[in-house]
């Protein structure tokens, strides 16, 4: 870096890495020629460097001295002079906008000589001082660290006195009187003068800007935005103009369009003479832009004309904050505007309208994140009180309903027709019925990756985890929050979006993005504009062009009918992932512990023989409801012993009949030595998968012979079922050879009775390090790939994503080991390179190995991209998450394309 202050007229919008957003988009004004009081920028270079070595660049203080002295010459005033002096502010701005969350100074430049020369006539002292007052408290706060409510009650308490409700109403003797008793508060407190040299106050102020980028609330800012901790911020030094000049002058923030629902036409706030931070601040209440048309038509004209070349030119919503001056009108920021989820929609779709865009980069101003929002229903909060408790917001949207504590009481109300919010203090596979009831699910433990919350964002129900304070008594059925007790029946509010929940009922507001998705993403034929909502015209548009370019296929993670049905309407091209472990839970757990109890192979036999038409069944459902497509059925994957009953509680059971001196019964002593003789350590790592396979004679073969049935019946049925075998947690070669074997022999098998020849695609998860690694030897007996990158995550990091996710993840997050969760978003350093190394290899020792991703990766934003540029087939994931995994993929396959930046 040759050197690190710039003039604003020598930067420019592309240069945001080392200017800061700020100084870019200021830089960028200046290039239009609009109206930017004058100023340069110290690069985030600088900063950078003071960040690592604790103290700025040595040519810094030169460099600043340099173009200052080009400010003074232009302006024909220089700092500290005693007759009209230059006023400067010192500006934060990082590369990605920070709002509110670093320093910025006003007015550098004033002392009590300085502020003298400022007022020259009696009609300036009022504004001289107040500049001044300004200045004192701003650097008394942020460079010297001095508590800032003392000066505000200083400010309050002299406010009483007059009995005035602000500052606007102080006179030019109480601004003296406070900044005198301002510069006690400062010397009281830090023993030290408030800095009379301009010079000095500005080296101060840059100072305190870097120093900024690490206050506490910046920080956790970039934590929630995922903006890296070591970009630095830049600096601005900017001539000051005068927006608190009295009648004539005022400040503003102004967008190019609404940015809560995209509506064309200005919009903003304006505030007479004041000063800019007053408006954000809310000290005094602003008035509406349109306002100003009134008070100063000829700078509302200006400023109207400005915003729309601003937005020709950024081709995009801007946002901007302005300054009048006696009649003159200041442009001091813009930049490209931050907006809800319908508003970035209505938004793409306007400008493509007026040919200000193509409809490609409108496909990349959206983001499947924003389209998730859209797709669940809200909750009106305008009026809303003050929530029951806050916890993680695990899976988004809004529901209201009664509250039950356990999976029976769901099942029974919601049979009812009661809509119902399910409470536990976390949740198990148990509870599953009684999810499916609920319309939302609220936990006291766990995290946005705990059961509950996967869980529930697969089935698309509202979920807030890990509630505060929140004590669930599952016994007692109620819970206890904030000193509420809330007992079974009370009526919850969730909003799953926010983490918050409500006593008693908020008012819904559905998503009609919702129901198009459930409609089959068509629009009705022939409706007229005001059938159809505008979002739903938006999002239907983009999303037509995502599915156009998008190279990435999608299918859907389904084990039923009905979800495969509604994959389908979701736009799914197929099942990624048919799990076929819910097959063995119900009424159909006898037969699967009657397996494991066989004494012989005859009993076990007859146990599987039991199970086959069932399972039948279940794959005809499944592969009619997706006739033509390709249904990835998953082989049995979990330990046995999860189907078998809780061992503390045959345990209990036994021990009370032999208390009482009966006999206990036979299946439940037989159980409990299989439950306790199949105890795992390690369930995670232990007999599951591909092993269970091998060891438990007849299991692979009776699965397989279900789904070839199944495939034989629908063939008898006229369809085109399309059912491919899926082989989990192998790990070595010979353990896929060996159940391929088997396959094989059963498809064959089937093919012979029936006639029909049974032919289906073999191939394998890649969920273990190791298979990742020999991908190469074991693509020779696969038909295809699916990633699991759940497990391929936990095996990788080594963590079981249940024990790890209360233990130490948000110790984690806090420290940095990792920005997100490696569970929400792929890593892509650690296990992308396993997916990576493994697609190459097995692509390469079979060129037409179909390669996809089934966990829940699949169906997340940032993931999708990186699945995209690892050169998949296809991503799989729940139905809810299919419209997100399309636009993705769409917008995944646009990347690089314009080369444009999406955060
Ligand atoms: P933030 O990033 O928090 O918005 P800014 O650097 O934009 O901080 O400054 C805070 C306020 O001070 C804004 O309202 C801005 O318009 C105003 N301001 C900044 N520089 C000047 C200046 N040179 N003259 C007048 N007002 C200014
Ligand atoms: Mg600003
Ligand atoms: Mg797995």
């Amino acid at each position: 870096m040759d050197r690190y202050v710039y003039d604003f007229a020598e930067g420019g919008r592309d240069r945001a890495d080392l200017l800061g957003g700020k100084g870019a988009n200021l830089a960028e004004m200046v290039r239009m020629g609009l109206p930017v009081p004058p100023g340069f920028t110290v690069t985030t270079e600088a900063c950078r460097v003071f960040l690592a070595t604790g103290a700025p660049p040595p040519e810094l203080d030169q460099e600043i001295a340099e173009h200052l002295e080009r400010l003074e010459r232009a302006a024909g005033r220089r700092l500290g002079q005693v007759d009209d002096p230059l006023l400067l502010s010192v500006r934060s701005g990082a590369r990605f906008s920070m709002p509110g969350m670093m320093e910025t100074i006003l007015d550098i430049g004033l002392n009590d000589y300085a502020v003298l020369g400022l007022a020259k006539t009696p009609a300036r002292e009022r504004f001289a001082w107040d500049s001044y007052r300004r200045l004192v408290q701003m650097f008394g706060t942020t460079v010297m660290g001095v508590d800032g409510a003392l000066f505000e009650d200083v400010l309050t308490r002299i406010e009483h006195q007059h009995h005035v409700v602000d500052d606007a109403h102080l006179d030019t003797c109480d601004l003296i009187r406070i900044v005198e008793t301002y510069k006690d508060i400062i010397r009281e407190r830090t023993g030290e003068d408030f800095p009379q040299d301009p010079h000095e106050q500005l080296r101060r102020a840059v100072l305190a800007v870097f120093g900024s980028w690490n206050a506490e609330r910046a920080r956790v800012y970039r934590r929630r935005e995922h903006i890296p901790d070591d970009l630095g911020t830049a600096v601005n030094i900017q001539t000051m103009v005068f927006g608190n000049r009295g009648a004539d002058s005022g400040s503003g923030v102004a967008f190019t369009r609404d940015p809560a629902t995209g509506r064309p036409g200005v919009y903003g706030d304006y505030l007479p003479d004041a000063q800019g931070e007053d408006v954000v601040s809310g000290t005094r209440d602003a008035v509406p832009l349109q306002e100003l048309e009134r008070l100063d038509p000829a700078s509302y004209e200006k400023l109207c004309g400005h915003l729309q070349r601003l937005e020709e030119h950024y081709r995009d919503l801007c946002d901007i904050e302005f300054t009048i001056e006696q009649g003159r009108l200041w442009m001091l920021q813009t930049r490209v505007g931050k907006r809800t989820a319908q508003a970035a929609f209505g938004i793409a779709g306007q400008l493509v309208d007026e040919g200000l865009i193509s409809l490609d980069e409108a496909l990349e101003r959206v983001s499947g994140e924003g389209l998730a929002r859209l797709m669940f229903p809200s909750f009106d909060t305008s009026d809303a009180e003050e929530p029951l408790t806050r916890g993680v917001p695990a899976s988004p949207g809004a529901a209201v309903g009664a509250a039950v504590f356990d999976s029976a009481e769901a099942g029974r109300r919601a049979a009812a027709g009661e809509r119902v919010v399910l409470v536990r203090p976390e949740t198990t596979p148990d509870d599953l019925p009684g999810m499916v009831a609920a319309q939302a699910v609220l936990t006291s433990r766990g995290g946005k990756t705990s059961h509950a919350a996967v869980v529930a964002r697969g089935m698309g129900k509202v979920c807030v985890c890990g509630a505060e304070g929140l004590v669930v008594d599952p016994r007692g059925r109620r819970c206890t929050a904030g000193g509420v007790t809330v007992e079974e029946g009370t009526v919850l509010s969730v909003d799953g979006t926010e983490g918050r929940v409500y006593l008693g009922e908020v008012p819904l507001v559905d998503s009609v993005v919702m129901r198009y998705f459930e409609g089959g993403g068509r629009l009705p034929e022939e409706a007229g504009e005001e059938d159809v909502e505008q979002v739903v015209r938006d999002v239907h548009r983009l999303m037509e062009r995502a599915d156009a370019v998008r190279r990435l296929e999608v299918r859907a993670n389904a084990d039923t009918p009905e979800d495969a049905a509604r994959a389908r309407r979701f736009g799914a091209r197929g099942i990624g992932l048919c799990r076929t472990e819910h097959m063995f839970l119900g009424e159909r757990r006898g037969y699967v512990e009657t397996m494991i109890l066989a004494a012989g192979d005859a009993e076990r036999e007859a146990a599987l023989a039991e199970l086959l038409p069932l399972q039948r069944r279940d794959f005809v459902g499944i592969l009619e409801a997706m006739d033509g497509l390709p249904v990835t059925i998953r082989l049995l994957d979990p330990p046995l012993h999860e189907f078998l009953p809780d061992a503390v509680e045959l345990a209990v059971r036994v021990a009370r009949e032999e208390a009482v001196g009966r006999e206990p019964d036979a299946r439940d002593t037989a159980l409990l030595a299989a439950v306790t003789r199949m105890h795992e350590e390690n369930p995670m790592l232990g007999l599951r998968g591909v092993r269970l396979g091998l060891v438990v004679p007849g299991l692979v073969a009776m699965q397989v012979r279900a789904v070839a049935e199944a495939v034989v019946e629908r063939v008898r049925a006229g369809g085109s079922p399309r059912a491919q075998i899926m082989v989990p947690l192998v790990g070595a070669a010979a353990e896929l050879h060996l159940v391929r074997d088997e396959v094989e022999r059963v498809l064959a098998q089937v093919s012979e009775e029936s006639g029909v020849a049974v032919d289906c695609p073999v191939g394998t998860m890649i969920e273990l390090p190791r298979a990742a690694l020999t991908a190469g030897r074991i693509a020779r007996d696969a038909d295809f790939f699916s990633f699991g990158t759940n497990d391929l995550t936990q095996t990788t990091w080594g963590f079981s994503r249940d024990d790890v996710e209360a233990a130490f993840f948000p110790a984690y997050l806090e420290k940095g080991v990792f920005e997100t969760s490696p569970f929400e978003t792929i890593d892509r350093d650690g296990v992308g390179r396993l997916v990576e190394l493994a697609v190459a290899e097995g692509r390469a020792a079979r060129p037409d190995l179909e390669v996809g991703v089934c966990g829940e990766h699949g169906g997340d934003p940032e993931s999708v991209r990186f699945f995209h540029g690892a050169g998949l087939d296809y991503v799989s994931c729940s139905p809810f998450r299919l419209p997100v995994a399309r636009l993705e993929a769409g917008r995944a396959a646009l990347r690089g394309v314009s080369g444009s930046d999406t955060r």
